[in-house]
C-alpha cells in the first residue's frame, strides 16, 4: 500500500526551483497540503497557484532566508499561530560551491554551512514533536552522493552532506519504533539551478538525473513497509556505493580528486 499523503501538511524548503519544486508537485499530486519556503516570492506564489488549480490542495507560502539566525523558530511560531502543524518536513534547500578550499570566500562558506547544516538541524529540532505526533509523519533530508566520500574542490559541500546523511540515519534509528518515517535522500548530479551557483564543472561528465526521478525515488522508498534510513538515486549509484565500500579512504579520495579535477585543455603539439 503506498503511503497516504492525503490530509498531511508537508513543509518543503527550497521549493522555488529544482528538486524542492518537484517535491511540492509530487506531494500535492498525492494529496498533501503544503508549506513552501524559499526566498523568491514570485516563484513560490506561481507554484502555489499551479498546485491549487491542479490538485485543490492548500498551499501556504513563506518567503524566508533560512540562513538567518532563528529562522526555524519564527517559521514554527507563525505556522502554529495560524493553527498549522506540519506532519511532514522536507529539508531540501541547499547549495554548493566548487572551488579549491584556499580560494573560497569565508562569508560564502559560512552561508553554505548555515543553510546546508544549521538550518537542517534547527528545522528538524523545531518540528520533530509535530512530525512524531502525526499519524503519518515524514522527514526527508536531502543529502547527496557527495555525502559518501570526501570531495576535493567541494570540500565543505561534501562534508555538509556527510553531516546530513549521518544525522538523518541516526534519527531514523531513534524513530524506527514510532510512526515517523525518516529518510536521507542522495541524488547525484541533477538537472536544476544548482549548477548556476556551483558552476557546470561540478557536474563532471556524468548524465544528469531529473528532479522527477529524484523525488519519485524518495516517495517510493517511503511507500515501503519498512523504509531504509537512506537511499541513493539510480541503480548505478547504488551499485557504485556498494563497490565503494571495498575501497580504502585514501583510494576513495584519490578517485574523487581525479573526477572533480578541472577538464584539461588539449595542449598544442610541440613544434
Ligand atoms: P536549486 O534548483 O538551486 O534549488 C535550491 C533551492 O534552495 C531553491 O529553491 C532556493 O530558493 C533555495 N535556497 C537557497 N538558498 C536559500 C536560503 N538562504 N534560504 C531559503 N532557501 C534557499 O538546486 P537543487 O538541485 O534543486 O537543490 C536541492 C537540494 O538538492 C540541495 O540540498 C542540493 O544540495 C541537493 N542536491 C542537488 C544535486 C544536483 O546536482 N542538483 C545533487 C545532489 C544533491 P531561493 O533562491 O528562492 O531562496
Amino acid at each position: 500500500m503506498p503511503f497516504d499523503h492525503r490530509g498531511c501538511l508537508t513543509l518543503v524548503t527550497g521549493a522555488s526551483s529544482g528538486i524542492g519544486a518537484e517535491f511540492a508537485r509530487q506531494l500535492a499530486g498525492r494529496g498533501s497540503d503544503l508549506v513552501l519556503v524559499a526566498r523568491r516570492e514570485e516563484r513560490l506564489k506561481a507554484l502555489a497557484a499551479e498546485l491549487l488549480a491542479a490538485h485543490g490542495v492548500a498551499v501556504t507560502v513563506l518567503v524566508r532566508d533560512l540562513t538567518e539566525p532563528g529562522a526555524a523558530a519564527r517559521i514554527a511560531s507563525e505556522l502554529h499561530d495560524r493553527g498549522l502543524r506540519p506532519t511532514g518536513l522536507v529539508n531540501n534547500a541547499g547549495f554548493g560551491t566548487h572551488t579549491p578550499f584556499d580560494q573560497e570566500d569565508p562569508d560564502r562558506l559560512r552561508t553554505e554551512i548555515a543553510l546546508d547544516v544549521q538550518a537542517v538541524v534547527e528545522l528538524t529540532r523545531t518540528f520533530i514533536e509535530d512530525l512524531r505526533g502525526a499519524d503519518r509523519g515524514i522527514l526527508i533530508n536531502v543529502a547527496s552522493m557527495a555525502a559518501y566520500t570526501p570531495v576535493p574542490r567541494m570540500a565543505v559541500y561534501g562534508a555538509a552532506k556527510a553531516f546530513v546523511l549521518s544525522f538523518t540515519e541516526a534519527l531514523w534509528y531513534e524513530h524506527r519504533h514510532t510512526r515517523l518515517r525518516v529518510l536521507a535522500l542522495s541524488p547525484s548530479a541533477t538537472e536544476t539551478e544548482f549548477f548556476d551557483t556551483a558552476g557546470s564543472e561540478a557536474a563532471g561528465s556524468q548524465r544528469l538525473q531529473t528532479p522527477q526521478q529524484v523525488v519519485e525515488t524518495a516517495l517510493r522508498a517511503l511507500d515501503r513497509r519498512n523504509p531504509p534510513p537512506s537511499i541513493a538515486v539510480g541503480r548505478m549509484n547504488r551499485l557504485m556505493l556498494a563497490l565503494g565500500r571495498l575501497a580504502s579512504r585514501k583510494q576513495s579520495v584519490m578517485l574523487m580528486g581525479k573526477l572533480t579535477a578541472p577538464a584539461r585543455r588539449k595542449q598544442p603539439a610541440a613544434q
